[in-house]
Protein backbone atom coordinates (compact mmCIF):
# COMPACT_ATOMS: atom_id res chain seq x y z
CA UNK A 1 0.00 0.00 0.00
CA UNK A 2 1.55 3.18 -0.79
CA UNK A 3 1.30 6.03 1.49
CA UNK A 4 1.33 9.77 0.73
CA UNK A 5 1.37 12.70 3.47
CA UNK A 6 1.90 16.40 3.08
CA UNK A 7 5.04 17.24 4.41
CA UNK A 8 4.84 20.59 5.71
CA UNK A 9 8.60 20.75 5.58
CA UNK A 10 8.61 20.51 1.41
CA UNK A 11 5.38 22.47 0.89
CA UNK A 12 3.86 19.33 -0.87
CA UNK A 13 2.30 16.11 -0.99
CA UNK A 14 4.74 13.20 -1.63
CA UNK A 15 5.18 9.37 -1.31
CA UNK A 16 6.13 8.19 2.25
CA UNK A 17 9.46 6.13 1.85
CA UNK A 18 10.07 4.95 5.69
CA UNK A 19 13.76 5.13 6.22
CA UNK A 20 14.01 1.63 7.99
CA UNK A 21 10.50 -0.34 6.99
CA UNK A 22 11.25 -2.35 9.99
CA UNK A 23 11.10 0.21 12.42
CA UNK A 24 8.94 3.62 11.27
CA UNK A 25 9.92 6.49 13.91
CA UNK A 26 7.31 8.94 14.84
CA UNK A 27 7.62 11.69 16.89
CA UNK A 28 4.46 13.88 18.08
CA UNK A 29 4.81 17.22 20.44
CA UNK A 30 2.30 16.02 23.67
CA UNK A 31 0.50 18.21 26.09
CA UNK A 32 1.90 20.04 29.08
CA UNK A 33 0.69 19.25 32.26
CA UNK A 34 -0.59 21.32 33.79
CA UNK A 35 -4.77 21.61 32.93
CA UNK A 36 -7.72 19.45 31.61
CA UNK A 37 -7.16 18.90 27.61
CA UNK A 38 -9.51 21.12 26.09
CA UNK A 39 -11.12 19.35 23.00
CA UNK A 40 -8.79 21.08 20.50
CA UNK A 41 -6.10 19.09 22.59
CA UNK A 42 -7.37 16.05 21.53
CA UNK A 43 -7.54 16.94 17.46
CA UNK A 44 -3.08 16.52 17.30
CA UNK A 45 -3.74 12.50 19.51
CA UNK A 46 -6.66 11.70 17.73
CA UNK A 47 -5.14 12.45 14.11
CA UNK A 48 -1.59 11.06 14.98
CA UNK A 49 -3.14 8.43 16.21
CA UNK A 50 -4.63 7.47 12.85
CA UNK A 51 -1.55 7.83 11.55
CA UNK A 52 0.35 5.30 13.76
CA UNK A 53 -2.16 2.90 13.46
CA UNK A 54 -1.75 3.27 9.76
CA UNK A 55 1.65 2.27 10.12
CA UNK A 56 1.01 -0.69 12.37
CA UNK A 57 -1.57 -1.72 9.56
CA UNK A 58 1.09 -1.63 6.53
CA UNK A 59 4.53 -1.78 8.25
CA UNK A 60 3.29 -4.25 11.58
CA UNK A 61 2.65 -3.94 14.66
CA UNK A 62 5.95 -4.41 15.98
CA UNK A 63 7.86 -2.24 13.68
CA UNK A 64 6.65 1.62 14.34
CA UNK A 65 8.03 3.31 17.08
CA UNK A 66 5.43 6.11 18.16
CA UNK A 67 6.87 8.82 21.08
CA UNK A 68 4.54 11.99 22.17
CA UNK A 69 6.06 13.50 25.54
CA UNK A 70 4.59 14.96 28.74
CA UNK A 71 6.34 18.73 28.85
CA UNK A 72 6.18 18.52 33.32
CA UNK A 73 8.32 21.73 33.60
CA UNK A 74 7.43 24.87 32.69
CA UNK A 75 6.14 28.41 33.76
CA UNK A 76 2.44 27.65 33.39
CA UNK A 77 2.86 24.49 36.36
CA UNK A 78 4.75 26.73 38.61
CA UNK A 79 2.28 29.47 38.60
CA UNK A 80 -0.87 26.51 38.85
CA UNK A 81 1.26 24.96 41.90
CA UNK A 82 1.47 28.53 42.96
CA UNK A 83 -2.18 29.48 42.61
CA UNK A 84 -3.30 25.93 44.35
CA UNK A 85 -0.77 25.93 47.00
CA UNK A 86 0.01 22.30 45.92
CA UNK A 87 3.18 20.88 44.82
CA UNK A 88 4.21 20.70 41.28
CA UNK A 89 4.71 16.63 41.24
CA UNK A 90 1.30 16.52 42.59
CA UNK A 91 -0.31 18.35 39.47
CA UNK A 92 1.39 17.38 36.73
CA UNK A 93 0.86 13.36 38.28
CA UNK A 94 -2.86 14.14 38.31
CA UNK A 95 -3.03 16.23 35.00
CA UNK A 96 -0.62 13.24 33.33
CA UNK A 97 -3.35 10.85 34.57
CA UNK A 98 -6.39 13.17 32.79
CA UNK A 99 -4.75 13.33 29.76
CA UNK A 100 -4.31 9.54 29.83
CA UNK A 101 -7.59 8.79 30.83
CA UNK A 102 -9.59 11.33 28.85
CA UNK A 103 -7.47 10.16 25.53
CA UNK A 104 -7.74 6.82 26.26
CA UNK A 105 -12.05 7.86 26.24
CA UNK A 106 -11.74 9.07 22.79
CA UNK A 107 -9.50 6.04 21.56
CA UNK A 108 -6.21 6.97 21.55
CA UNK A 109 -3.62 4.17 21.91
CA UNK A 110 -0.65 4.51 23.91
CA UNK A 111 2.06 5.52 21.81
CA UNK A 112 5.22 3.36 22.48
CA UNK A 113 7.37 5.99 24.98
CA UNK A 114 6.03 8.81 26.79
CA UNK A 115 8.80 10.37 28.11
CA UNK A 116 8.19 13.06 30.51
CA UNK A 117 10.81 16.03 29.76
CA UNK A 118 12.07 15.52 33.94
CA UNK A 119 13.48 12.14 33.09
CA UNK A 120 15.44 13.43 30.53
CA UNK A 121 17.13 16.56 31.96
CA UNK A 122 20.91 14.95 31.40
CA UNK A 123 20.05 14.75 27.82
CA UNK A 124 19.31 18.42 27.42
CA UNK A 125 22.14 19.52 29.16
CA UNK A 126 24.40 17.69 27.00
CA UNK A 127 23.03 18.67 23.81
CA UNK A 128 23.03 22.59 25.11
CA UNK A 129 26.71 22.30 26.00
CA UNK A 130 27.56 20.50 22.38
CA UNK A 131 25.50 23.44 21.00
CA UNK A 132 27.99 26.31 23.17
CA UNK A 133 31.25 24.31 22.16
CA UNK A 134 29.93 24.28 18.28
CA UNK A 135 29.39 27.79 18.48
CA UNK A 136 25.31 27.88 18.29
CA UNK A 137 24.61 28.44 21.50
CA UNK A 138 25.89 31.38 24.15
CA UNK A 139 25.95 31.95 27.99
CA UNK A 140 24.55 35.31 29.31
CA UNK A 141 23.34 36.00 32.89
CA UNK A 142 22.95 32.54 33.92
CA UNK A 143 21.10 31.99 30.82
CA UNK A 144 21.52 29.67 27.62
CA UNK A 145 20.72 31.29 24.27
CA UNK A 146 20.38 29.38 20.96
CA UNK A 147 22.10 32.23 18.24
CA UNK A 148 19.72 32.06 15.36
CA UNK A 149 21.73 33.62 13.24
CA UNK A 150 24.30 31.02 13.66
CA UNK A 151 22.12 28.71 11.51
CA UNK A 152 21.32 29.72 7.73
CA UNK A 153 18.09 27.72 7.82
CA UNK A 154 16.54 29.04 10.45
CA UNK A 155 12.84 29.91 9.39
CA UNK A 156 12.52 27.45 6.84
CA UNK A 157 10.12 25.04 8.00
CA UNK A 158 7.16 28.00 8.46
CA UNK A 159 8.86 30.06 5.26
CA UNK A 160 10.10 33.21 7.30
CA UNK A 161 13.17 35.13 7.73
CA UNK A 162 14.71 36.38 10.98
CA UNK A 163 14.21 39.68 9.83
CA UNK A 164 10.07 39.10 9.51
CA UNK A 165 10.26 37.44 12.41
CA UNK A 166 11.42 40.23 14.60
CA UNK A 167 9.17 42.94 12.62
CA UNK A 168 6.14 40.22 12.74
CA UNK A 169 6.82 38.83 15.97
CA UNK A 170 6.48 40.02 20.26
CA UNK A 171 9.48 39.10 20.99
CA UNK A 172 10.91 39.26 24.95
CA UNK A 173 13.73 41.93 24.22
CA UNK A 174 16.12 41.06 26.85
CA UNK A 175 19.23 42.94 26.91
CA UNK A 176 21.43 40.03 27.11
CA UNK A 177 20.04 38.50 23.96
CA UNK A 178 23.00 39.23 21.19
CA UNK A 179 19.56 39.00 18.71
CA UNK A 180 16.18 39.57 19.76
CA UNK A 181 15.08 36.14 18.00
CA UNK A 182 17.61 34.15 20.23
CA UNK A 183 15.43 31.83 22.03
CA UNK A 184 16.30 30.05 26.06
CA UNK A 185 17.69 26.87 26.03
CA UNK A 186 18.54 26.83 29.60
CA UNK A 187 17.47 29.57 32.55
CA UNK A 188 18.10 30.18 36.17
CA UNK A 189 15.74 28.99 38.30
CA UNK A 190 14.96 30.63 41.90
CA UNK A 191 15.25 28.56 45.72
CA UNK A 192 11.72 27.87 45.17
CA UNK A 193 11.17 26.69 41.79
CA UNK A 194 12.09 23.25 40.38
CA UNK A 195 15.79 23.32 39.29
CA UNK A 196 18.46 21.23 38.65
CA UNK A 197 22.85 21.56 38.65
CA UNK A 198 24.25 22.36 35.30
CA UNK A 199 27.92 24.00 33.44
CA UNK A 200 25.48 27.28 33.87
CA UNK A 201 24.33 27.28 37.47
CA UNK A 202 20.85 25.64 39.17
CA UNK A 203 18.44 26.31 36.68
CA UNK A 204 15.74 24.68 34.20
CA UNK A 205 15.45 23.69 30.70
CA UNK A 206 13.49 26.24 27.92
CA UNK A 207 10.51 25.05 26.03
CA UNK A 208 11.81 23.62 22.63
CA UNK A 209 15.13 21.55 24.09
CA UNK A 210 13.26 18.74 25.16
CA UNK A 211 11.76 17.31 22.24
CA UNK A 212 14.67 17.52 20.33
CA UNK A 213 17.04 15.81 23.49
CA UNK A 214 13.67 13.66 23.55
CA UNK A 215 13.46 12.34 20.52
CA UNK A 216 17.17 12.11 20.00
CA UNK A 217 17.37 9.83 22.62
CA UNK A 218 14.50 7.55 21.86
CA UNK A 219 14.57 7.35 18.44
CA UNK A 220 18.08 7.36 17.74
CA UNK A 221 20.70 6.53 20.53
CA UNK A 222 18.53 4.11 22.49
CA UNK A 223 18.12 2.06 18.95
CA UNK A 224 21.75 2.32 18.12
CA UNK A 225 22.59 1.35 21.59
CA UNK A 226 20.82 -1.58 21.97
CA UNK A 227 21.78 -2.62 17.86
CA UNK A 228 17.91 -1.72 16.71
CA UNK A 229 19.27 0.62 13.93
CA UNK A 230 19.19 -0.90 10.27
CA UNK A 231 21.95 -0.05 7.95
CA UNK A 232 19.80 2.17 6.57
CA UNK A 233 18.71 3.98 9.20
CA UNK A 234 22.41 3.98 10.05
CA UNK A 235 23.06 5.75 6.65
CA UNK A 236 21.08 8.89 7.71
CA UNK A 237 22.54 10.18 11.25
CA UNK A 238 20.01 11.19 13.76
CA UNK A 239 16.89 11.44 11.00
CA UNK A 240 13.91 9.86 12.08
CA UNK A 241 10.55 9.73 9.40
CA UNK A 242 7.90 11.61 10.67
CA UNK A 243 7.42 14.96 13.10
CA UNK A 244 3.63 15.93 14.17
CA UNK A 245 1.85 18.60 16.32
CA UNK A 246 -0.65 21.38 15.87
CA UNK A 247 0.25 24.10 13.53
CA UNK A 248 0.15 26.45 16.25
CA UNK A 249 3.62 24.85 16.68
CA UNK A 250 5.28 25.17 13.68
CA UNK A 251 6.38 28.78 14.65
CA UNK A 252 8.43 28.93 17.18
CA UNK A 253 8.35 25.58 18.72
CA UNK A 254 9.19 23.38 15.63
CA UNK A 255 11.86 26.08 13.99
CA UNK A 256 13.29 26.00 17.32
CA UNK A 257 13.24 21.57 17.43
CA UNK A 258 15.33 22.10 13.83
CA UNK A 259 17.63 24.21 14.88
CA UNK A 260 18.86 22.56 18.24
CA UNK A 261 18.67 19.22 16.34
CA UNK A 262 20.62 19.95 13.18
CA UNK A 263 23.18 22.25 14.33
CA UNK A 264 23.88 19.64 17.37
CA UNK A 265 24.44 16.71 15.60
CA UNK A 266 25.36 18.76 12.27
CA UNK A 267 22.74 17.18 10.24
CA UNK A 268 20.15 18.78 7.53
CA UNK A 269 17.19 17.26 8.70
CA UNK A 270 15.58 16.56 11.68
CA UNK A 271 12.91 14.61 10.52
CA UNK A 272 11.87 13.07 7.16
CA UNK A 273 8.96 14.38 6.81
CA UNK A 274 6.77 16.80 9.11
CA UNK A 275 2.57 16.81 9.35
CA UNK A 276 1.03 19.41 10.77
CA UNK A 277 -3.04 19.41 11.57
CA UNK A 278 -5.32 22.57 11.59
CA UNK A 279 -7.03 24.16 14.11
CA UNK A 280 -10.52 23.19 16.17
CA UNK A 281 -12.98 25.74 16.13
CA UNK A 282 -16.87 25.42 18.01
CA UNK A 283 -19.78 25.94 16.39
CA UNK A 284 -18.21 28.15 13.46
CA UNK A 285 -15.91 30.07 16.32
CA UNK A 286 -12.63 30.10 17.51
CA UNK A 287 -12.87 28.26 21.35
CA UNK A 288 -11.82 31.07 24.06
CA UNK A 289 -13.02 30.96 27.56
CA UNK A 290 -14.68 34.88 26.94
CA UNK A 291 -17.17 33.30 24.31
CA UNK A 292 -18.01 30.65 26.31
CA UNK A 293 -17.30 27.79 24.16
CA UNK A 294 -14.79 26.55 26.06
CA UNK A 295 -15.17 23.31 26.79
CA UNK A 296 -12.55 20.43 27.81
CA UNK A 297 -12.59 16.79 26.58
CA UNK A 298 -14.00 15.85 30.28
CA UNK A 299 -16.52 18.20 30.41
CA UNK A 300 -18.03 16.84 27.05
CA UNK A 301 -17.68 13.18 28.09
CA UNK A 302 -19.52 13.60 30.98
CA UNK A 303 -21.74 16.64 30.33
CA UNK A 304 -21.69 20.13 31.02
CA UNK A 305 -23.75 23.15 31.55
CA UNK A 306 -27.04 21.08 31.80
CA UNK A 307 -25.77 19.07 28.88
CA UNK A 308 -25.81 15.41 28.34
CA UNK A 309 -22.33 13.84 28.17
CA UNK A 310 -21.01 13.01 24.38
CA UNK A 311 -19.77 9.48 24.35
CA UNK A 312 -15.72 9.41 23.39
CA UNK A 313 -16.42 7.39 20.08
CA UNK A 314 -18.82 10.05 19.03
CA UNK A 315 -16.06 12.69 19.76
CA UNK A 316 -13.11 10.92 18.08
CA UNK A 317 -16.12 10.13 14.66
CA UNK A 318 -16.49 13.93 14.52
CA UNK A 319 -13.01 14.65 14.72
CA UNK A 320 -12.04 12.55 12.04
CA UNK A 321 -15.07 13.72 9.40
CA UNK A 322 -12.93 16.68 8.80
CA UNK A 323 -9.39 16.19 7.14
CA UNK A 324 -6.88 16.87 9.42
CA UNK A 325 -5.24 20.17 7.57
CA UNK A 326 -8.48 21.77 7.31
CA UNK A 327 -9.77 23.30 10.44
CA UNK A 328 -12.39 21.19 11.96
CA UNK A 329 -15.62 22.82 13.31
CA UNK A 330 -17.00 20.90 16.55
CA UNK A 331 -21.05 20.89 16.37
CA UNK A 332 -24.13 19.61 18.49
CA UNK A 333 -25.73 18.43 15.15
CA UNK A 334 -22.71 16.68 13.83
CA UNK A 335 -22.44 14.67 17.24
CA UNK A 336 -25.98 13.92 17.30
CA UNK A 337 -25.23 12.83 13.82
CA UNK A 338 -22.49 10.91 14.74
CA UNK A 339 -24.17 9.04 17.58
CA UNK A 340 -26.93 7.86 15.46
CA UNK A 341 -24.46 6.26 13.07
CA UNK A 342 -22.44 4.67 15.51
CA UNK A 343 -25.60 3.14 16.96
CA UNK A 344 -26.62 1.77 13.83
CA UNK A 345 -23.45 0.44 12.82
CA UNK A 346 -23.04 -0.96 16.40
CA UNK A 347 -25.80 -2.91 16.40
CA UNK A 348 -24.83 -3.80 12.92
CA UNK A 349 -20.93 -5.18 13.75
CA UNK A 350 -22.37 -6.56 17.38
CA UNK A 351 -21.31 -10.44 17.19
CA UNK A 352 -19.38 -10.27 13.80
CA UNK A 353 -15.71 -11.61 13.52
CA UNK A 354 -13.55 -8.68 12.22
CA UNK A 355 -12.37 -8.96 8.71
CA UNK A 356 -9.16 -7.42 6.72
CA UNK A 357 -9.27 -3.70 6.48
CA UNK A 358 -10.94 -3.50 2.86
CA UNK A 359 -8.74 -1.70 0.64
CA UNK A 360 -11.18 1.11 -0.11
CA UNK A 361 -10.78 2.75 3.59
CA UNK A 362 -7.09 1.69 3.64
CA UNK A 363 -6.75 3.90 0.43
CA UNK A 364 -8.49 6.50 1.59
CA UNK A 365 -6.18 6.79 5.02
CA UNK A 366 -3.08 6.30 3.64
CA UNK A 367 -4.09 9.21 1.07
CA UNK A 368 -2.32 11.85 3.00
CA UNK A 369 -4.47 10.37 6.02
CA UNK A 370 -8.34 10.82 4.18
CA UNK A 371 -10.24 10.47 7.26
CA UNK A 372 -13.65 12.14 6.08
CA UNK A 373 -13.10 9.61 2.80
CA UNK A 374 -12.78 6.45 4.86
CA UNK A 375 -15.71 7.60 6.77
CA UNK A 376 -17.64 7.87 3.59
CA UNK A 377 -16.34 4.19 2.52
CA UNK A 378 -18.06 2.84 6.17
CA UNK A 379 -21.16 4.17 4.72
CA UNK A 380 -20.90 2.46 1.93
CA UNK A 381 -19.75 -1.35 3.45
CA UNK A 382 -22.65 -0.37 5.68
CA UNK A 383 -25.05 0.37 3.31
CA UNK A 384 -24.00 -3.10 1.41
CA UNK A 385 -24.81 -5.09 4.66
CA UNK A 386 -20.77 -5.81 4.83
CA UNK A 387 -20.34 -6.00 8.69
CA UNK A 388 -17.26 -7.61 8.88
CA UNK A 389 -15.74 -4.84 6.59
CA UNK A 390 -17.36 -2.32 8.21
CA UNK A 391 -16.10 -3.47 11.53
CA UNK A 392 -12.01 -4.02 10.20
CA UNK A 393 -12.38 -0.70 8.55
CA UNK A 394 -13.76 1.33 11.45
CA UNK A 395 -11.35 -0.70 13.61
CA UNK A 396 -8.33 1.08 11.31
CA UNK A 397 -9.95 4.74 12.32
CA UNK A 398 -10.31 3.93 16.12
CA UNK A 399 -14.08 3.33 15.61
CA UNK A 400 -16.61 0.43 16.34
CA UNK A 401 -13.61 -0.96 18.82
CA UNK A 402 -14.16 -3.45 21.89
CA UNK A 403 -12.45 -0.47 23.95
CA UNK A 404 -15.18 2.49 22.73
CA UNK A 405 -18.17 -0.30 23.30
CA UNK A 406 -19.86 0.07 26.51
CA UNK A 407 -21.85 3.82 25.45
CA UNK A 408 -23.80 2.08 22.89
CA UNK A 409 -25.46 -1.44 25.01
CA UNK A 410 -28.79 -0.72 25.34
CA UNK A 411 -29.63 -1.61 29.28
CA UNK A 412 -33.77 -1.45 28.99
CA UNK A 413 -36.11 -4.23 27.68
CA UNK A 414 -37.05 -1.95 24.31
CA UNK A 415 -39.28 -5.29 23.19
CA UNK A 416 -41.11 -5.36 26.29
CA UNK A 417 -41.83 -1.42 26.00
CA UNK A 418 -42.65 -1.39 22.15
CA UNK A 419 -45.40 -4.44 23.46
CA UNK A 420 -46.58 -2.07 25.98
CA UNK A 421 -47.21 0.80 23.56
CA UNK A 422 -48.42 -1.80 21.22
CA UNK A 423 -50.96 -2.85 23.68
CA UNK A 424 -51.73 0.67 24.56
CA UNK A 425 -52.08 1.54 21.35
CA UNK A 426 -55.31 -1.53 20.48
CA UNK A 427 -56.85 -0.57 24.14
CA UNK A 428 -56.90 3.19 22.58
CA UNK A 429 -58.72 1.95 19.45
CA UNK A 430 -61.23 0.81 21.53
CA UNK A 431 -61.77 3.41 24.05
CA UNK A 432 -60.55 6.61 22.06
CA UNK A 433 -58.75 7.83 24.75
CA UNK A 434 -55.28 7.77 23.34
CA UNK A 435 -53.61 9.75 26.75
CA UNK A 436 -51.77 6.21 27.45
CA UNK A 437 -50.37 6.10 24.32
CA UNK A 438 -49.25 9.55 24.16
CA UNK A 439 -47.87 9.64 27.48
CA UNK A 440 -45.58 6.58 26.65
CA UNK A 441 -45.01 8.05 23.34
CA UNK A 442 -43.44 11.51 24.06
CA UNK A 443 -41.16 10.11 27.72
CA UNK A 444 -39.81 7.24 24.67
CA UNK A 445 -38.88 10.55 21.90
CA UNK A 446 -37.72 12.52 25.68
CA UNK A 447 -35.30 9.33 26.29
CA UNK A 448 -34.03 9.67 22.75
CA UNK A 449 -35.87 6.80 21.22
CA UNK A 450 -37.00 6.86 18.15
CA UNK A 451 -40.66 5.25 17.89
CA UNK A 452 -41.69 3.54 14.51
CA UNK A 453 -45.48 2.76 14.32
CA UNK A 454 -47.17 0.87 11.81
CA UNK A 455 -49.72 -1.35 10.86
CA UNK A 456 -47.49 -4.45 10.94
CA UNK A 457 -46.85 -3.44 14.97
CA UNK A 458 -44.46 -1.13 16.86
CA UNK A 459 -40.47 -0.68 16.06
CA UNK A 460 -38.22 1.31 19.14
CA UNK A 461 -34.76 2.39 17.90
CA UNK A 462 -32.81 4.26 20.43
CA UNK A 463 -31.23 7.14 18.33
CA UNK A 464 -29.14 10.18 19.39
CA UNK A 465 -29.07 11.44 22.83
CA UNK A 466 -30.47 7.86 23.84
CA UNK A 467 -30.64 8.23 27.50
CA UNK A 468 -31.99 4.76 29.39
CA UNK A 469 -31.90 6.10 32.86
CA UNK A 470 -35.10 8.58 31.84
CA UNK A 471 -37.04 5.49 31.15
CA UNK A 472 -36.85 3.87 34.33
CA UNK A 473 -40.14 3.85 36.12
CA UNK A 474 -42.24 4.54 32.88
ZN1 LIG B 1 7.82 19.55 20.57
Amino acid sequence: MDISLTNSRTRKKEPFRPIDPENVRIYVCGPTVYDRAHLGNARPAIVFDVLFRLMREVYGADHVTYVRNFTDVDDKINARAKESGRSIGEITAETTQWYLDDMAAVGVMEPTHMPRATQYIAQMVAMISELIEKGHAYEAEGHVLFAVESYTAYGALSGRSVDDMIAGARVEVAPYKRNPMDFVLWKPSEPDLPGWESPWGRGRPGWHIECSAMAEELLWKTPLEEGRLSEAALAHPHLFDIHGGGNDLTFPHHENEIAQSCCANGVEHMAQTWLHNEMLQVEGKKMSKSLGNFFTVRDLLDGHDGLPGVPGEVIRFVMLSTHYRKPMDWTAEKAREAEATLRKWRAMVDGVEVGAVPEGVLKAVADDLNTAGAIAELHKLAGAGDAAALKAGAGLLGLLTPELGDWSAVSVDLTALADRLAGARRAAMESKDFSEVDRLKSALLAAGVEVRMSKAGVELLPGAGFDAARLEGL
